[in-house]
């Protein structure tokens, strides 16, 4: 008999070998921009400061570390629920609950999609985040694909986009990234989130919203404008948050699910069926995180401090954005993008040569991340990239 000993190898990852490649690189003038996490001037990705003294206090003041129970640290969920949901906060058909990350959101959410649907269809952009599509395999539901950017033109195709949403049938999920596209950073604008409110609500479209970056794009408020028009535009929505970014605690693994039917007695029966769901996945998810942003978010000072911060990480990615922008009229569409990453048209073997003669790591598809660079590095970067397109 066959058994998981008769395995073929797995495909490596190209991210995590390309991890493995720039680790390898001795050139003191490496630029490492194939990593997805948030870097500062000094290429450091740190623990923020309001996080460290609430887990400081967490540290003093926590007695168990008993169960907690599958909805994880209700009270850090009820902290969050405004700034994630806005004014639509008191409204009682939206619930939220705590998850591993906002890996371990989505593939909750796309569970309970399945649970309700199991033939919905899910339209998923082109290009997307690379483990959208592993987790919906991870499930009934069938994948089509719609343009989300054009690569020749480095914008979002949005009537393309707008096109093949319109084939959706009702039932039929809609994922679309609240701010910050990875991989792309091409964002919608304001009335661009206004007709695709429109499609979904029109067509019975179920919008998921994959929301991993918010205050990293424009701020907190501006980056959740979108999620909150189709959350004006419809009842039934799904939500993915993550924490891991914009609380810097990646590792810690902090992420909500949220979800909203026609009615709290229905939104109450899918939170029996996400609750069962995840009791078979990962049972609770973990604490650490939460209960120290509980203590953050509690905290008027220590929140105060969190935006500041939050504020300089946002605003050193949109200074490296305008610098890269403004060093060629090639490189220019950076600038009108949001979050941490962006796209240049290069081919596969550009991306080497970018590799070999710069000592520049990036991922196959031309996806870097902008905090990657140090200040003192932007100049050099994109003098390597106009050689290599040229
Ligand atoms: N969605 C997108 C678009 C992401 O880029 C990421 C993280 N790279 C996630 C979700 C998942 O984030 P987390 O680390 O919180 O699981």
């Amino acid at each position: 008999a066959r058994t998981f000993a008769d395995l073929e190898p797995v495909k490596s990852d190209s991210l995590l070998a390309l991890i493995e490649l720039a680790r390898a690189d001795t050139r003191p003038e490496k630029i490492d921009v194939g990593v997805g996490v948030y870097r500062d001037s000094d290429g450091n990705t740190p623990i923020l400061r309001s996080v460290k003294q609430a887990e400081q206090r967490l540290w003093q003041d926590q007695t168990s570390k008993s169960y907690l129970g599958g909805r994880g640290d209700v009270r850090f969920t009820q902290l969050l629920r405004p700034i994630v949901l806005g004014a639509h906060d008191g409204d009682e058909r939206i619930a939220g609950l705590q998850t591993p990350g906002g890996c371990g959101s989505l593939t909750l959410g796309f569970k309970l999609l399945e649970a309700g649907n199991p033939d919905a269809r899910v339209f998923v952009g082109t290009p997307t985040w690379p483990n959208h599509v592993p987790i919906i395999r991870g499930t009934t539901l069938e994948i089509v694909e719609y343009p989300h950017y054009d690569r020749a033109s480095r914008k979002l195709c949005f009537d393309r986009m707008a096109e093949a949403l319109k084939s959706a049938r009702a039932g039929d999920i809609a994922l679309l990234h609240g701010c910050c596209h990875n991989p792309t950073g091409a964002d919608l604008a304001s009335d661009e989130w206004a007709e695709v409110a429109r499609i979904v609500a029109d067509r019975g479209i179920i919008p998921f919203v994959d929301f991993a970056y918010q205050g990293l794009g424009d701020g907190l408020e501006e980056d959740a404008a979108g999620f909150w028009r189709l959350l004006d535009a419809t009842d039934t929505l799904v939500a993915a948050h993550s924490c891991d970014k914009n609380f810097g605690v990646y590792r810690d693994r902090l992420g909500t699910l949220w979800f909203k039917t026609p009615d709290k007695a229905s939104t109450d029966i899918a939170m029996g069926h996400v609750l069962q769901i995840s009791r078979e996945m990962w049972s609770m998810p973990p604490d650490h995180a939460a209960a120290a942003i509980r203590i953050l978010l509690d905290d008027a000072a220590l929140t105060a401090d969190w935006r500041a911060e939050l504020d300089t990480m946002r605003g050193r990615i949109a200074a490296l954005r305008d610098r890269l922008a403004a060093a060629d009229s090639e490189l220019a569409y950076i600038g009108g993008q949001k979050g941490m990453f962006s796209m240049l048209p290069l081919t596969p073997d550009q991306v080497v040569k970018l590799r070999t003669d710069h000592a520049i790591y990036m991922a196959d598809s031309g996806r870097f991340n902008i905090c990657g660079l140090s200040d003192d590095q932007v100049d050099r970067f994109a003098a390597a990239v106009l050689q290599v397109m040229h």
